[in-house]
């Protein structure tokens, strides 16, 4: 699968250079077989690492409105064992988190070990919208780009694996779904002026994209562009991204869990052994 990763800075890289449709060669019917054979996947990988506890996953998830963000979640979290996973929506900050700094209210969120934390937009509202709407000053949120990749390197260092997706729609499509949305009652809930006045700063919202994708990519914590104009084929490349990522720790985790087995079979012995002149049974 032709998956656009960005894991170094790039200072050329452009959002519009990208597609939003899926490849040519890729089909319905054949993403729906795969998908269900990646949810599978997910699944064993998952119980491998709540087992081996070195590891956690962080999953950023950015996009335009409608671009499929709860979508994505739901694709993904329906696959897992909801134990040990957690999903977060970071909205307009409230007073509380406004008197602090940004990344307060994000690193709380963050995974513990063995388990999965799903962002629904994240920290990097704060270079996006924020920048857009001068909510802040730009020597504050100049200074955050900085600030975002110590952190992530940060949770890198710490064993949490985080992947970064932005949900790339094109602006018709857009359209195409905030309109579908005054039709469906049962989508009429999602219904938000703000979706069309934040539309009206399109291009503005893909500078700011833009700088996020030059500046904040990293081996450690890649950014995947994925083309969402297709659900079917952006729930795949998500799917296939994770277990992708997730595989290569795959042996780690079993060797890991294999020790610990051992470990805990041995202090089981011994355990027998002292009570085996008394108290039997
Ligand atoms: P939604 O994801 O549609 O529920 O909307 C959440 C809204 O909160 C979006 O319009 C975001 O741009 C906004 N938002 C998220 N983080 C921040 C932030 N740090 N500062 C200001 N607005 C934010
Ligand atoms: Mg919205």
């Amino acid at each position: 699968m032709p998956i656009t990763r960005l894991t170094k800075p790039d200072s050329k890289f452009r959002l519009d250079d990208v597609s939003t449709d899926p490849p040519r060669d890729a089909t319905k019917q054949e993403a729906a077989e795969r998908l269900k054979e990646l949810g599978e996947e997910l699944l064993e990988l998952q119980e491998l690492m709540w087992g081996a506890r070195t590891h956690s996953i962080l999953i950023v998830l950015q996009g335009r409105d409608a671009a499929g963000k709860d979508g994505a979640i739901k694709n993904v979290v329906g696959a897992l064992n909801p134990r040990g996973v957690t999903v977060s929506s970071f909205g307009v900050p409230t007073k509380e988190e406004r008197e602090h700094d940004f990344l307060w209210r994000i690193h709380r969120q963050a995974p513990r070990a063995g388990e999965f934390a799903i962002f629904n937009r994240s920290h990097y509202e704060d270079v996006l919208v924020v920048r857009v709407h001068d909510l802040a000053p730009k020597a504050l949120w100049g200074e955050r780009y900085g600030h975002i990749n110590d952190f992530e390197e940060l949770l890198a260092e710490h064993g949490t694996i985080v992947i970064k997706f932005f949900l790339h729609i094109s602006k018709k499509e857009q359209e195409k779904r905030l309109l579908e949305r005054e039709e469906n009652p049962s989508t009429a809930w999602k219904l938000n002026v703000n979706d069309w006045k934040e539309r009206e700063h399109w291009d503005e919202y893909t500078e700011a994209y833009d700088e996020v994708f030059r500046r904040c990519s990293a081996k450690h914590a890649p950014w995947y562009i994925v083309p969402a104009d297709a659900k079917w084929y952006r729930n795949l490349v998500v799917a296939e991204t994770v277990a992708e990522t997730m595989r290569e720790y795959r042996d780690g985790w079993l060797k890991t869990l294999e020790r610990n087995g051992k470990a805990g079979r041995e202090e089981l012995d011994e355990y027998r052994r002292s009570r085996g002149g008394r108290n039997k049974g």
